[in-house]
C-alpha cells in the first residue's frame, strides 16, 4: 500500500515524525528492486478512508474534532490534537485517513483470499484511542484494520508489535475482545511512553490471556530482545492460533533512536521480521498484514528496517551483506546530512530460551515475568513451553 500522498502526514518542521522517513524508505525499496515487475506483486494507492470506517474504532465526535482540527486548525486538547506530539495542521483528516485505509484495504484483500501478505509502511499507528490522539498518531489504522477482518468474518487474529513503546490503543481497542491476541514486545512503560503495557496486564473479563506484554529494561540490545520475542511470541501464538497475523514493525528501539532507550540493531530487527513471516506460513496460511510504526532514526534505520520488511512481504529477502545502492546514499548524505551504512549488517547470534533461564540478568527476568503472568492462561508451561 503506498502513495507519495502518504508523505502529506506531516506535523512540521522540527517533529519526530518526518515524512522524510518513508521517502527515504520508499527510495530504498525502489533502489534495491524490491518493487520491480512481479506478476504476483500489486502496489496499491489508498485514498482518505470515509468516516464509516474510521468510526469502527473511533468515536464519531472524535472524528468530527479531527476534522474541525484539519479544515480551521481548531485546537482540542482533551482529544489530543493541538499538543506537542500531535500539533494540528491542514489536511490532517485526510492524511491520517489515508493511512487507515492502506491498512483497511490490505485487510479485506487478505480475508477475502485476494492476497495472502500485504504491507503498510505508512501505518502502525498504534497510540490512538477512540476518542483521542496520542502520540503522533491520529487515527487507528491497525486497530482498524484488525476490526474489519473480524467484520469479514476471521475468527482470530493475532497483533504482534515490536514497537520500542507499548502497543497502548490496539490492546484497549481490544481489551475485552477473546477474539484478538495482542503481543507487545516493548521498552518497561516504568520508563518510557506511554507508561503502560506491564506483564501483569492480561486483557478484560471473558477475554484474559490475550493481551501479551513484554516490559525490557533500558539498554536491552539486538541479541536478547531477539531472545525476548523468541521466548513469548511463537509459544502465545500458536497456542492462539490465529487465522491472521498482523505485525507492527516500529523501528525506534534501535540505539541510534531519539526516543527510545533500547539498543535493538537493524539485524535484529530484521531478524525479528524473518521471523514473523515463517510465523505466518506456519499458523495462518501465510495470512500476513505488515505495518510501520515509530522510528525516528530516519535516514540510517527506518529505511533499512522497513526495506528488509517489504522483501520479506514480497519475497525478495533483503539478506545480510546486501549493499545499499550507491544512488540512495547518497540521497542519505544530501537530505540527512549524514552518511548510511554500506550494507546490511551480519546475522545477529540469537541464543534461543531454550538454552536456560539465567535469573541475573534483567531482560531474562522481564522475559520469565511476561511467561509466569500469561502462560498459564493460554495452557501453556511458563517453565518449559
Ligand atoms: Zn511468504
Ligand atoms: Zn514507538
Amino acid at each position: 500500500m503506498w502513495s507519495p500522498e502518504l508523505l502529506g502526514y506531516d506535523f512540521g518542521p522540527g517533529h519526530p515524525m518526518a515524512p522524510a522517513r518513508l521517502d527515504l524508505t520508499m527510495g530504498l525499496v525502489r533502489a534495491l528492486g524490491l518493487l520491480d515487475d512481479d506478476a504476483d506483486l500489486r502496489v496499491v494507492r489508498p485514498e482518505p478512508a470515509p468516516d464509516d470506517v474510521l468510526e469502527l474504532v473511533h468515536e464519531p465526535a472524535y472524528v468530527a474534532a479531527v476534522r474541525a482540527a484539519s479544515e480551521h486548525g481548531t485546537p482540542d486538547p482533551a482529544r489530543g490534537l493541538g499538543t506537542e506530539d500531535d500539533p494540528v495542521f491542514r489536511g490532517m483528516h485526510e492524511a491520517a485517513a489515508r493511512i487507515v485505509a492502506g491498512s483497511y484495504e490490505a485487510a479485506g484483500e487478505i480475508a477475502a483470499g485476494r492476497t495472502r501478505h500485504a504491507v503498510n509502511v505508512a501505518g502502525g499507528m498504534h497510540h490512538a484511542k477512540a476518542g483521542a490522539a496520542s502520540g503522533f498518531c491520529v487515527y487507528n489504522d491497525a486497530a482498524v484494520a484488525i476490526r474489519r477482518l473480524l467484520d469479514d468474518g476471521v475468527e482470530r487474529v493475532a497483533y504482534v508489535d515490536l514497537d520500542a513503546h507499548h502497543g497502548d490503543g490496539v490492546e484497549e481497542a481490544f481489551w475485552d475482545d477473546p477474539r484478538v491476541l495482542t503481543v507487545s514486545v516493548h521498552q518497561s512503560g516504568a520508563t518510557l511512553f506511554p507508561g503502560t503495557g506491564h506483564p501483569t496486564d492480561l486483557g478484560g473479563p471473558g477475554a484474559e490471556g490475550t493481551a501479551v506484554n513484554v516490559a525490557l529494561p533500558r539498554r536491552t540490545d539486538g541479541a536478547r530482545w531477539l531472545r525476548a520475542v523468541d521466548a513469548v511470541v511463537p509459544p502465545v501464538l500458536r497456542a492462539f492460533r490465529p487465522e491472521v497475523l498482523v505485525t507492527q514493525h516500529g523501528c525506534d528501539a534501535h540505539g541510534e533512536d531519539p526516543l527510545s532507550d533500547l539498543d535493538v540493531s537493524v539485524d535484529a530487527q530484521r531478524t525479528a521480521t524473518t521471523w514473523m513471516h515463517g510465523l505466518s506460513h506456519e499458523l495462518t496460511d501465510g495470512r500476513w498484514l505488515a505495518l510501520g510504526g515509530g522510528g525516528y532514526a530516519i535516514a540510517r534505520v527506518v529505511p533499512l528496517v522497513w526495506s528488509a520488511v517489504v522483501g520479506e512481504v514480497v519475497h525478495r529477502p533483503v539478506t545480510a551483506g546486501v549493499p545499499l545502492p550507491a544512488a540512495w546514499r547518497e540521497r542519505v548524505a544530501e537530505v540527512a546530512g549524514f552518511d548510511a551504512p554500506l550494507a546490511f549488517g551480519p546475522e545477529v547470534e540469537v541464543r534461543r530460551w531454550s538454552s536456560g533461564y539465567d535469573p541475573d540478568d534483567d531482560v531474562d527476568r522481564a522475559v520469565a515475568a511476561t511467561r509466569r503472568a500469561v502462560f498459564p492462561l493460554l495452557g501453556l508451561d511458563a517453565h518449559f513451553d
